[in-house]
């Protein structure tokens, strides 16, 4: 799956070893070429000019947010510039009418593909400190290090990272059929993919089979892999896979699903050009899938078109 979807092809160099060096980070933020993109309450700013695109800024003005302890990392370095985000959700939302406080989910769609991936490291990252601000093995306020990529706790010592929580996401495929669910938040007709968080001790391939039996009862055999995504709600990793069908029968599990069904190949090829027209009406009954910045849409158009095979 050798496409680029959307949150995926991050241009910038994470500089994982530099980062590590407070004094060069430091001698970043007095770098007038430095940029910086603003979240206000998880929503980048975005500009609408010429085109929709990231609202980077120079990095002086906002001093004095940072000088107050507003949560700053380093996203990365390209062609010689710092990019950092900032956790600006104090400070007022500029109101100049180029400029505006946008939904990752809705502005990912509109920007170029490297500046929504992007937008995910950031989102994810500002997220998890405002999550994370205490250790989690003593309790002490932490503190962030390595230009924003660690947070150290003072009295213990500990060390703490930032998470990434993984998630399978298949095809169960059978001859020319498909499986797809509908989950209870899904408005309308809109199924999916089959997909669950991976557990401790587990393969990827174990995830696969367990989670497909646990919401459909469908037993699965060989599993492939074809492509992960970033997800940045709040920092998931979406592995997408296809797996072999060894059964037919379907039994829901009601907690996760309303209805689970078989679609045969040409049923799905509509139902992806449906998705990536438009989102549908929530009112119809006619079956849809999540639209292009999905994964789900990517594997289903995929193996629709022959372009994936188990
Ligand atoms: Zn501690």
């Amino acid at each position: 799956m050798e496409e680029i979807y959307c949150f995926a092809g991050n241009p910038l160099d994470r500089v994982s070893q530099r980062r590590q060096d407070a004094g060069w980070v430091a001698s970043l933020l007095e770098d007038p070429a430095t940029q910086v993109l603003p979240l206000h309450g998880l929503k980048p700013q975005i500009r609408h000019s010429s085109a929709t695109a990231l609202d980077w800024q120079s990095l002086a003005p906002w001093r004095p947010l940072i000088d107050n302890g507003s949560t700053l990392v380093l996203l990365g370095i390209r062609e010689g510039r710092a990019y950092f985000a900032l956790d600006a959700t104090p400070a007022e939302i500029p109101s100049d009418g180029n400029s505006v406080a946008m939904d990752a989910r809705t502005a990912a769609p509109l920007i170029d593909g490297g500046e929504a991936a992007i937008l995910a490291e950031a989102r994810s990252l500002i997220d998890w400190h405002d999550r994370h601000r205490f250790c989690a093995r003593c309790g002490t306020p932490s503190v962030v290090a390595s230009g924003g990529w660690v947070r150290h706790c003072p009295d213990c010592k500990a060390h703490h990272f930032p998470r990434v929580d993984p998630v399978v996401i298949m095809l169960a495929v059978r001859g020319e059929r498909a499986l797809l669910g509908r989950g209870r938040r899904r408005p309308g007709a809109r199924f999916s993919c089959l997909a669950g968080f991976m557990e401790p001790g587990e393969t990827l391939e174990d995830a696969v089979r367990r989670e497909v039996r646990e919401e459909s009862d469908i037993r699965c055999g060989r599993v492939r892999y074809l492509a992960s995504q970033p997800w940045p709600f709040p920092s998931t990793l979406m592995m997408g896979f296809l797996a072999e069908a060894l059964t037919e029968e379907i039994t829901v599990d009601p907690e996760e699903l309303v209805e689970a069904r078989w679609f045969a190949r040409d049923e799905v090829r509509d139902m992806v050009a449906r998705a990536a027209a438009g989102d549908p009406d929530p009112a119809t009954t006619v079956p849809s899938l999540p639209g292009p910045v999905a994964i789900a849409h990517q594997i289903c158009r995929r193996w629709a078109n022959g372009v994936d095979s188990l």
